[in-house]
C-alpha cells in the first residue's frame, strides 16, 4: 500500500473513532514509519524483505512504551495511543499479503515474499484515492 492510503484512512479513524484526542501529526507519522524503517533496511541488505521487523504487532507495542517513558506526562499516553492506532493501522492495511505479525515468537517465511513490492493495480489505486479522499475530509474538517 502507498502512503496516502495509510495516512489518509488512519487519519480518519483517528479523528471520527477516538478513545482520546490523538494528536493527528503524529498518528500520520506512525502510519507511514513501518514503511519507513522496513523499506530502507531491505534496500541496504538489512532485512530479508521490505516488511520486516517495523511489520510486527510488537513494533507498535514498542514505540507506545517509548513514547510513555520518554514524553512529558500530558503528552504522553496520546502519544502512545497514537503510535499504537499508526502502526497497526498500517498493518491492517497491508494485509493484502502476508505480514510477519508476531514474528519472531511465530517463525515467518521471509522467503515466500517479494522484496520491495511497488505495485499499481486496481486495489491499490483505489486505496489510494479512498486514502486521498479520507485524509481530504480530516483537513477540510479541521478547526
Ligand atoms: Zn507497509
Amino acid at each position: 500500500m502507498l502512503p496516502l492510503a495509510h495516512v489518509g484512512i488512519t487519519l480518519f479513524f483517528a479523528k471520527h473513532f477516538k478513545p482520546v484526542h490523538l494528536p493527528l501529526l503524529a498518528t500520520a507519522v506512525f502510519s507511514v514509519l513501518p514503511d519507513l524503517i522496513d523499506k530502507p533496511l531491505y534496500l541496504l541488505g538489512m532485512a530479508p524483505t521490505s516488511r520486516f521487523i517495523a511489520h510486527t504487532v510488537w513494533f507498535g507495542i514498542a514505540l507506545a512504551l517509548m513514547c510513555i517513558a520518554f514524553f512529558p506526562r500530558q503528552t504522553r499516553v496520546p502519544l502512545a495511543v497514537a503510535a499504537l492506532v499508526g502502526s497497526w493501522f498500517h498493518l491492517a492495511l497491508d494485509l493484502n499479503s502476508p505480514l510477519p505479525l508476531f514474528f519472531p515468537l511465530v517463525s515467518f517465511d521471509f522467503t515466500s515474499q517479494v522484496g520491495l513490492s511497488l505495485s499499481f493495480d486496481a486495489a491499490t489505486i483505489m486505496f489510494e484515492l479512498i486514502g486521498f479522499c479520507a485524509l481530504l475530509l480530516v483537513v477540510l474538517e479541521s478547526d
